[in-house]
């Protein structure tokens, strides 16, 4: 019996990552659509839920709840066309293994990873998305800053973990990595994730590739480059490689400090190498709205 195929009719299967898979599901009795993530369940799967269950803010994905079964749901393994269909071979469960059904808003299929995708098949950014892009970064920092108020670190901000609610809002996604601020014994799960991530193109912070200690900075340092990313059209191959990691050690593309003036000053204070010295996410608030007030204004004299 499974409380997930008798409560929901499956829609879809929305994406596959390295520990799970998430659903759309229509909720049969309450005629409302659900993501849900289905994930074994371990400690870190328990601390994820643990977490969202802790926030609630307009830019995090809603939890609403969660339950256990014996076995992990395993029809619809064609991730939808929108994400690119690809079909995976069915795993085999673990006879002894318990799985956690975790069900949360249902956002976009879009996500930040596609946006910055579908942009960047388009020419030079325009003044709108200039403006779009500074609206998302605001709303991302506004949701970092709840997560580090409330003690929390995210620890894995890229664009494929940013999400759009269906009014086009923000929602901050996957806390599966996520950790307390003064938990200072680096886990098993960080590690891996590490070795997974290194070398790539990764948007951890230096000191969390080592392994060091670290705090939340690491999260305004991924912010920095996800900023940087949405404002800039990487190419492909050997190139993106190497403006990538120059934009990890401070050096911008010079037409980037030209074009966007205001966002490369800031953008570099959050690259920062020592994580002391990068801002904090609240920090990082108010200098985005008074930088967006100070344009509103000039947008106002302009218009006289
Ligand atoms: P990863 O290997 O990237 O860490 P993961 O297994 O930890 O993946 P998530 O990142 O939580 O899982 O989800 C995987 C993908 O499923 C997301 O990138 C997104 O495309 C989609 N997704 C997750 N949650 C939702 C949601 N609430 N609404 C819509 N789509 C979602
Ligand atoms: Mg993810
Ligand atoms: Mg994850």
């Amino acid at each position: 019996h499974s409380r997930f195929t008798s409560e929901f009719d499956i829609i879809d299967c929305l994406g596959r990552g390295a520990y799970g898979c998430v659903y759309a599901a229509r909720h049969k009795l309450l005629n409302k659509c659900f993501a849900v993530k289905i994930v074994r369940s371990d400690e870190k799967a328990l601390r994820e839920v643990g977490t969202l269950s802790d926030l609630l803010h307009s830019n995090i994905v809603r939890y609403y709840t969660f339950w256990m079964e014996d076995s992990r749901y395993q029809g619809h393994i064609t991730v939808g066309s929108s994400a690119g269909s690809f079909s995976s071979s069915q795993s085999i469960d673990d006879p002894s293994a318990k799985y956690l059904y975790i069900e949360m808003e249902l956002c976009q299929t879009k996500t930040l990873k596609k946006w910055i995708n579908e942009k960047n098949t388009q020419s030079q950014p325009d003044t709108k998305r200039r403006q779009e892009s500074q609206t998302i970064a605001q709303q991302i920092v506004n949701g970092v800053e709840y997560i580090h108020c409330k003690g929390h670190i995210h620890r894995d901000l890229k664009p494929d973990n940013i999400l759009f609610g269906v009014d086009g809002v923000v929602k901050i996604g996957d806390f599966g990595l996520v950790t307390k601020d003064d938990d200072d014994d680096d886990d098993d799960i960080a590690l891996m994730e590490r070795t997974r991530q290194r070398g790539t193109y990764t948007y951890m912070a230096p000191e969390q590739i080592t392994g060091k200690n670290y705090d939340r900075k690491v999260d305004i340092f991924a912010l920095g480059l996800i900023y940087f990313e949405l404002l800039w059209k990487l190419s492909t191959g050997h190139e993106r490689v190497v403006v990538w990691n120059d934009a990890r050690s401070l050096k911008l593309p010079e037409q980037f400090s030209v074009t966007f003036a205001e966002e490369n000053k800031i953008i570099r204070l959050m690259l920062r190498e020592k994580p002391e010295d990068r801002p904090e996410a609240c920090e990082l608030k108010a200098e985005l709205k008074k930088w967006a007030q100070t344009q509103h204004l000039h947008k106002e004299r302009a218009t006289y």
